[in-house]
């Protein structure tokens, strides 16, 4: 065991000094050895309520015990557990109420599921004929301006991109007159336009009916939620979801890896926002010099500034999608000619496309043997296998795996190569927020020190500074034309890039950015001042 904790920890897995009397009665359990879960989150009028934690943790249980597709057991496989059992349990707690209006059916609720790749699957019409069966409150006109589906109203289900099919998804949920509303995600594939934009819809609906979301993007998360419970426990064997926090103090609580009500210690060290590790190094050598480029395709056109990439930085890569992005970083790679000017092709590039395919039936470990000779040493195993959990499914065939892992594995394989430069397009996508935190600093050690950059293409804002020395910021109209400037040091970089959004970050006193509400007194201090980032 742990040792330290004054009742036995039952699982043995975490550095808890007091256990929480959470721990005294399981919610659910997944058959004899499976999964439990303890505690629920609780949704509350008027309110967002968010879940923050690993994947694995029971987040998607306890939403499917809240949204009454799944009936809690109360850890107790061996019997039959009524509801008149859990009700008697949870008497005289916050979430009395609404587990009998659960137990009598006379709740309903809307959910967005987590996995929308299953959508196309199971529906065959337009994204007009989805809506159009979702359309309870006559509010669908609105949402699919909001969240700017009108050019593919017309479009089958089918043939939607990946950020398209989310934001119909959010659209259909939206629209339904239930009584609570559950969304498992809100973010994945969407840029910072679109993960505001539906944020702000979401904060709108919450006025009138209470939402629970899971969502691994802190910034978005922060300006989203009023309340977060944390996750906590040993993927795929426990979760404990925690009482609710406020959602201020519950995301530093989870960076700090520390939650002092419950006395839990779930990480061994604290995620901090550093604004000196930003400060500009023009001292570093210039690793490779990119000329003026432009490229056409029939649709769209990107157009290059030229700009220095200097050895041993991490440039962050901000901009909308079809702005540009993967093209330009395609340009780099070489696997694209520019119309105008010519890459320097004596730069070796290690590049991780946005889009994985993990096609092959080699294993894991087959794939990154493949890649490096130095799979046996401990370097290997502390510099990439530990930081990625790759260990548990070293054997399994890539084609095996889900999205998370299989970023993973891509992540691996990309930083296993000898090369000058390593483009990483959208190394976030998929991963929960743990993960993101752990990518973050392997990013960021692995670039250190090593006669090499590193260029990370990204829309979650805290991987964006937690891993960056400078920041590439697209421009433009996406599907149309698409212009790269920069590199610029931290605060001008990120500046621009909040302008262009119209959205403006404090700092809290841990050094956390936050999302200013806008049109605080905040939010319009700093945009007459031009401070869209960094303030004391
Ligand atoms: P999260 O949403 O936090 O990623 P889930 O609630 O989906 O986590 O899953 C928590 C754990 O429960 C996982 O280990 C998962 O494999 C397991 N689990 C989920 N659904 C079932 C099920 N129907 N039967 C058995 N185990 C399950
Ligand atoms: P981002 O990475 O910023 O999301 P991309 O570089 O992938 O953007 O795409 C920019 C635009 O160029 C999009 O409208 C996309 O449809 C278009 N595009 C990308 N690759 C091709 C191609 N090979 N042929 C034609 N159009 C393309
Ligand atoms: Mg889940």
């Amino acid at each position: 065991g742990c040792g330290i904790c004054v009742k036995k920890c039952p699982f043995q897995a975490l550095d808890i000094v007091n256990l929480p009397e959470q721990l005294d009665q399981p919610t659910h359990r997944y058959g004899q050895n499976g999964f439990v879960l303890y505690g629920l989150p609780i949704p509350v009028e008027g309110k967002v309520t968010g879940i923050l934690g690993p994947n694995g943790i029971g987040k998607s249980t306890s939403v499917k015990i809240l949204s009454g597709t799944l009936v809690p057991n109360l850890g107790r496989t061996d019997a039959e557990i009524a509801w008149k059992d859990v009700l008697d349990l949870y008497q005289g707690t916050e979430l009395f109420d609404y587990l009998q209006l659960l137990s009598q059916k006379n709740v309903k609720v809307a959910v967005k599921p987590q996995y929308i790749d299953q959508i196309p699957k199971v529906f065959s019409g337009s994204v007009r004929d989805l809506l159009a069966t979702t359309d309870e409150r006559g509010k669908l006109d609105y949402y699919i301006d909001r969240l700017s589906l009108t050019a593919v109203v017309d479009q089958p289900i089918a043939t939607l991109s990946g950020g398209e099919l989310q934001r119909v998804a959010i659209a259909a949920c939206l629209a339904r007159d239930a009584d609570f509303f559950f969304l498992d995600e809100i973010t994945p594939y969407l840029d910072v336009y679109q993960r505001m934009a539906a944020a702000n819809l979401i904060r709108e609906l919450a006025l009138e009916r209470p939402v629970v979301i899971v969502e691994h993007d802190l910034a978005i998360l922060d300006m989203l939620a009023d309340t977060v419970h944390i996750a906590y426990g040993e993927p795929a064997v426990f979760g404990v979801i925690t009482y609710p926090k406020g959602v201020r103090v519950g995301i530093n609580q989870y960076l700090e890896g520390f939650l002092p009500e419950e006395n839990v210690r779930f990480r061994t060290y604290a995620v901090t926002f550093d604004t000196r590790a930003h400060a500009s190094d023009a001292e570093r050598e210039v690793l490779l010099e990119f000329p003026t480029m432009a490229k056409r395709f029939a649709q769209f056109s990107l157009t290059v500034d030229g700009g220095e990439i200097r050895s041993g930085e991490v440039l962050g890569v901000l901009g909308a999608n079809g702005i540009g992005k993967s093209t330009f970083a395609q340009l780099l790679a070489g696997v694209l000619e520019p119309d105008t000017g010519a890459m320097d092709t004596r730069v070796r590039i290690s590049y991780k496309p946005q889009y994985l395919k993990g096609e092959t039936e080699a294993t894991v470990e087959e794939v990154l043997r493949q890649t490096t000779t130095k799979f046996d040493t401990s370097y290997y195993q502390h510099e990439i296998l530990e930081p990625l959990s790759l260990s548990q499914f070293l054997q399994a065939p890539v084609n095996t795996l889900s999205g998370g892992e299989l970023q993973r594995v891509a992540i691996a394989v990309c930083l296993s190569r000898d090369a000058d430069l390593y483009i990483l397009d959208e190394p976030s996508a998929h991963l929960d927020v743990e993960q993101r935190v752990k990518i973050s600093r392997m990013i960021r050690k692995h670039a250190e020190g090593r006669e090499a950059s590193t260029l990370v293409i990204d829309h979650d804002i805290y991987v964006i500074d937690m891993i960056s020395d400078r920041i590439l910021v697209f421009e433009g109209k996406p599907g149309v034309h698409g212009k790269a400037a920069g590199p610029f040091d931290m605060a001008p970089g990120m500046n621009r890039f909040l302008e262009a959004l119209g959205i403006t970050f404090r700092r809290d006193k841990s050094g956390r950015p936050r999302i200013n509400k806008p049109g605080s007194f905040l939010d319009r201090e700093q945009i007459s001042a031009g401070e869209y980032y960094y303030t004391e």
